[in-house]
């Protein structure tokens, strides 16, 4: 059999590994600034077993649309978007609850719900035919090699070719477990949540009303999120056990067990489309920057979804690194740059990963005495204005400087 030839080195300044969710984000937001840039998939969008563009929906926040909206990507997503305009948070088997409406706060939405699908059908459109881009879809990043100058690897396809290629920066957009983490040597520091989300989209016999309840149950917390079709996502974390349980159920006794615990705020659950399961880590880097090597989503850190935040985060590392980019014309990868991204970012990041973890721990806190203090903590919430207005602007990033593009600024061209 035959080889298939080697293609020709490729010389870029950018090579990013991973074209998930986040990945894709940075290669639409660097595309056409005169960068020139690599993206390797190992699973191109469309196929089944796509981790990142798969089955589930993801709830964005107000910076995100904006950042969506600076790469020419929100008309698509508009039409497939569910507004939230109201939060409901409470707590089974307590009265306490906090209700947030997005009119008292002054703002239409909180955010909106879009299908993981749809967004990655807006990214990957926006990135076809793009100029300065080279994508490989499907392959992966191999022998790699980091000096103080360069990032040497090579991408190997699904069919066996093979090109050398030679970037100033090496990003690491490639999931949880991120080979570039790595390969660039650094470490990461995992806690295992021991809970699994059970995500299914479920039909209920009244409207949602632009309503996200997030309910605290035994087992972990669980979201019903408004969408598009009038139907809702349901993100239910619970035990390893019983989420199996949950798997093997036929749908009726799934809907009558999800009804038990949430209550009839929604209406009656009339049907369960298929579900789906997600083991459930805190993962975070040891450092996010390297010689020559940057990591952001979640192979830098990736988080509970108890907030809907993990992507919120990794699109403001993706916005954030294509303005650092942008902004330093010359060396894509310096030192120099990678620290202001790094400082511009700490803030953000360890606020927001403070925040999702303690929510899951507090609530699962079972000591005598903890439920009541949450009761009475979701209560002040909601008796409390400044707290209210506290959480409402979550969306827009938990500290440090905000993107130029969540602002709708353009980036500057190289
Ligand atoms: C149940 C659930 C619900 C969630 N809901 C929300 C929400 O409402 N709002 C929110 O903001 N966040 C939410 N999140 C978090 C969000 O899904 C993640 O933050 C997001 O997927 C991170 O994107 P990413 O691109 O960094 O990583 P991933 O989504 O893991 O994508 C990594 C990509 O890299 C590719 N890849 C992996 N290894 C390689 C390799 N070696 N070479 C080439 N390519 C590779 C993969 O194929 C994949 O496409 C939720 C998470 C879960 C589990």
């Amino acid at each position: 059999m035959t080889r298939p030839a080697a293609a020709p080195p490729l010389d870029v300044d950018v090579a990013i590994i991973g074209g998930g969710l986040v990945g894709a984000s940075l290669a639409a937001a660097l595309a056409g600034t005169g960068v020139r840039l690599l993206l390797v998939e190992s699973a191109p969008f469309g196929r089944s077993g796509q981790p990142s563009f798969d089955e589930r929906t993801t709830a964005l926040g107000n910076a995100s649309r904006r950042i969506f909206e600076s790469l020419g990507c929100w008309s698509a997503l508009a039409p497939e978007a569910a507004a939230i305009r109201v939060i409901h948070v409470s707590e089974a088997g307590r009265f306490g609850f906090a209700r947030l409406d997005a009119a008292e706060q002054g703002i239409d939405a909180f955010g909106y719900v879009v299908a993981n699908r749809a967004i990655g059908a807006a990214l990957w459109e926006r990135l076809r035919g793009a100029p300065d881009l080279t994508l490989r879809v499907p392959a992966r990043a191999e022998e790699v090699a980091i000096n103080a100058a360069t990032a040497e690897l090579t991408v190997a396809g699904e069919g066996g070719e093979r090109q050398r290629v030679t970037a100033r920066l090496l990003v690491g957009a490639d999931g949880a477990d991120s080979q570039v983490r790595a390969l660039a040597g650094i470490g990461a520091r995992v806690e295992d949540y021991d809970q699994v989300a059970v995500v299914a989209n479920v039909a209920a016999d009244r409207p949602h009303r632009d309503i996200a309840y997030e309910r605290f149950t035994r087992g972990g917390p669980l979201a019903v999120l408004p969408l598009h079709d009038g139907s809702l996502a349901v993100i239910w974390a619970r035990r390893p056990r019983e989420a199996q349980e949950l798997l093997a159920m036929d749908d009726a006794a799934y809907l009558s067990c999800l009804q038990r615990e949430f209550g009839w705020r929604a209406g009656r659950f009339v049907g369960a489309g298929r579900r789906g399961s997600y083991p459930l880590k805190l993962t975070r880097a040891t450092t996010t920057v390297a010689t020559r090597a940057v990591l952001i989503g979640n192979a830098a850190q990736a988080l509970h979804p108890v907030a809907g935040q993990g992507f919120n985060l990794g699109l403001r590392d993706a916005a954030m690194l294509a303005e650092a980019v942008t902004g330093a014309p010359g060396d894509a990868g310096s030192t120099e740059l990678l620290r202001r991204f790094e400082q511009w970012r700490s803030r953000d990041r360890s606020a927001l990963v403070r925040f999702t973890d303690g929510l899951v721990r507090l609530f699962a806190d079972t000591r005598p005495g903890a439920g009541l203090l949450r009761n009475l903590g979701l209560l002040m919430f909601d008796l409390l204005p400044p707290a209210k207005s506290a959480l409402a602007r979550v969306s827009a990033g938990f500290g440090g400087p905000a993107p130029r593009l969540a602002r709708g600024l353009p980036l500057k061209h190289v």
